[in-house]
Protein backbone atom coordinates (compact mmCIF):
# COMPACT_ATOMS: atom_id res chain seq x y z
CA UNK A 1 0.00 0.00 0.00
CA UNK A 2 2.76 2.64 0.67
CA UNK A 3 5.24 2.53 -2.09
CA UNK A 4 8.59 4.34 -0.81
CA UNK A 5 9.79 6.70 1.68
CA UNK A 6 8.90 9.72 0.02
CA UNK A 7 10.39 12.42 2.29
CA UNK A 8 11.33 12.99 5.93
CA UNK A 9 10.16 16.40 7.40
CA UNK A 10 12.41 18.22 9.75
CA UNK A 11 10.99 21.07 11.90
CA UNK A 12 13.05 24.12 11.80
CA UNK A 13 12.97 27.71 13.15
CA UNK A 14 14.21 29.17 9.79
CA UNK A 15 14.79 27.60 6.92
CA UNK A 16 17.44 30.38 5.29
CA UNK A 17 19.66 29.52 8.38
CA UNK A 18 19.07 25.60 8.30
CA UNK A 19 19.57 25.41 4.03
CA UNK A 20 23.48 25.93 4.63
CA UNK A 21 23.88 22.39 6.18
CA UNK A 22 21.93 20.97 3.60
CA UNK A 23 23.68 22.66 0.80
CA UNK A 24 27.18 23.30 2.02
CA UNK A 25 27.96 20.16 4.06
CA UNK A 26 25.44 17.41 2.59
CA UNK A 27 25.72 18.36 -0.95
CA UNK A 28 22.22 18.79 -1.44
CA UNK A 29 20.45 20.79 -4.46
CA UNK A 30 16.77 23.09 -2.72
CA UNK A 31 14.26 21.92 -5.76
CA UNK A 32 11.44 24.19 -4.54
CA UNK A 33 10.49 26.21 -1.90
CA UNK A 34 6.22 26.42 -0.95
CA UNK A 35 4.51 28.01 0.92
CA UNK A 36 1.42 25.79 2.53
CA UNK A 37 -1.11 27.85 3.63
CA UNK A 38 -3.63 25.40 4.93
CA UNK A 39 -0.77 23.98 7.17
CA UNK A 40 1.29 27.33 8.06
CA UNK A 41 4.34 26.37 7.03
CA UNK A 42 6.67 27.27 4.54
CA UNK A 43 8.72 24.02 3.09
CA UNK A 44 12.11 23.23 1.27
CA UNK A 45 12.60 20.12 -0.52
CA UNK A 46 16.21 18.95 -1.11
CA UNK A 47 16.80 15.70 -3.50
CA UNK A 48 18.54 12.82 -2.17
CA UNK A 49 18.30 10.04 -4.67
CA UNK A 50 14.87 9.87 -5.04
CA UNK A 51 13.47 10.76 -1.86
CA UNK A 52 13.54 14.28 -0.44
CA UNK A 53 14.30 15.81 2.90
CA UNK A 54 11.36 18.53 3.70
CA UNK A 55 12.62 21.36 5.74
CA UNK A 56 9.59 23.46 7.44
CA UNK A 57 9.43 26.32 8.97
CA UNK A 58 6.06 27.48 10.96
CA UNK A 59 4.81 31.29 9.09
CA UNK A 60 2.40 31.27 12.06
CA UNK A 61 2.00 30.75 15.96
CA UNK A 62 -0.76 28.65 15.32
CA UNK A 63 0.82 26.47 12.93
CA UNK A 64 1.18 22.96 13.65
CA UNK A 65 5.00 23.40 13.39
CA UNK A 66 5.50 26.04 15.80
CA UNK A 67 4.02 24.02 18.45
CA UNK A 68 6.08 21.20 17.70
CA UNK A 69 9.03 23.43 18.06
CA UNK A 70 7.63 25.08 21.21
CA UNK A 71 7.52 21.52 22.86
CA UNK A 72 10.28 19.28 21.06
CA UNK A 73 12.67 22.11 19.62
CA UNK A 74 14.29 21.65 16.32
CA UNK A 75 14.01 17.56 14.66
CA UNK A 76 13.00 15.15 12.71
CA UNK A 77 9.28 15.89 12.34
CA UNK A 78 7.56 13.38 10.40
CA UNK A 79 7.91 10.16 8.23
CA UNK A 80 6.28 11.03 4.43
CA UNK A 81 5.23 7.61 2.80
CA UNK A 82 4.33 7.54 -0.44
CA UNK A 83 0.76 6.01 -1.76
CA UNK A 84 -1.39 5.91 -4.89
CA UNK A 85 -4.05 4.95 -2.61
CA UNK A 86 -4.38 7.24 0.01
CA UNK A 87 -8.00 6.87 0.56
CA UNK A 88 -7.18 2.93 0.69
CA UNK A 89 -4.36 3.66 3.53
CA UNK A 90 -6.50 5.69 5.25
CA UNK A 91 -9.28 3.45 5.71
CA UNK A 92 -6.76 0.69 6.26
CA UNK A 93 -5.69 2.78 9.27
CA UNK A 94 -9.27 3.26 10.63
CA UNK A 95 -9.84 -0.18 10.82
CA UNK A 96 -6.29 -0.56 12.82
CA UNK A 97 -7.81 1.81 15.41
CA UNK A 98 -4.89 4.49 14.41
CA UNK A 99 -5.98 8.17 15.12
CA UNK A 100 -5.90 9.93 11.68
CA UNK A 101 -5.39 13.73 12.20
CA UNK A 102 -7.17 14.12 8.95
CA UNK A 103 -9.94 12.11 8.08
CA UNK A 104 -10.25 13.08 4.09
CA UNK A 105 -6.92 13.96 2.37
CA UNK A 106 -5.57 17.59 2.03
CA UNK A 107 -3.99 19.75 0.04
CA UNK A 108 -0.10 19.70 0.72
CA UNK A 109 3.04 20.89 -1.23
CA UNK A 110 3.20 20.25 -4.65
CA UNK A 111 -0.27 19.70 -4.66
CA UNK A 112 0.40 16.71 -3.50
CA UNK A 113 -2.65 15.20 -1.10
CA UNK A 114 -1.69 14.44 2.15
CA UNK A 115 -2.70 12.86 5.38
CA UNK A 116 -1.48 12.33 8.94
CA UNK A 117 -2.01 10.01 11.70
CA UNK A 118 -1.52 11.05 14.86
CA UNK A 119 2.08 10.06 16.64
CA UNK A 120 0.03 8.78 19.55
CA UNK A 121 -1.00 5.59 17.48
CA UNK A 122 2.26 5.15 15.38
CA UNK A 123 4.86 4.78 17.93
CA UNK A 124 5.36 8.29 18.51
CA UNK A 125 6.23 8.58 14.89
CA UNK A 126 3.81 11.51 12.83
CA UNK A 127 3.30 9.47 9.67
CA UNK A 128 2.65 11.65 6.45
CA UNK A 129 0.61 9.54 3.47
CA UNK A 130 1.01 11.48 0.27
CA UNK A 131 -0.31 10.68 -3.25
CA UNK A 132 1.04 12.64 -6.35
CA UNK A 133 -2.13 14.73 -7.80
CA UNK A 134 -1.99 12.64 -11.08
CA UNK A 135 -3.21 9.35 -9.03
ZN1 LIG B 1 5.58 16.00 4.68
Amino acid sequence: MVKKIDHLGIAVHSIDQARDFYEKVLGLVCEKIEVVESQQVKTAFFAIGDTHIELLEPLSETSPIAKFLQKKGEGIHHVGYLTDDIEGCLTKARLAGVSLIHEEPVEGSGNKQIAFLHPKSTGGVLTEFCADPED
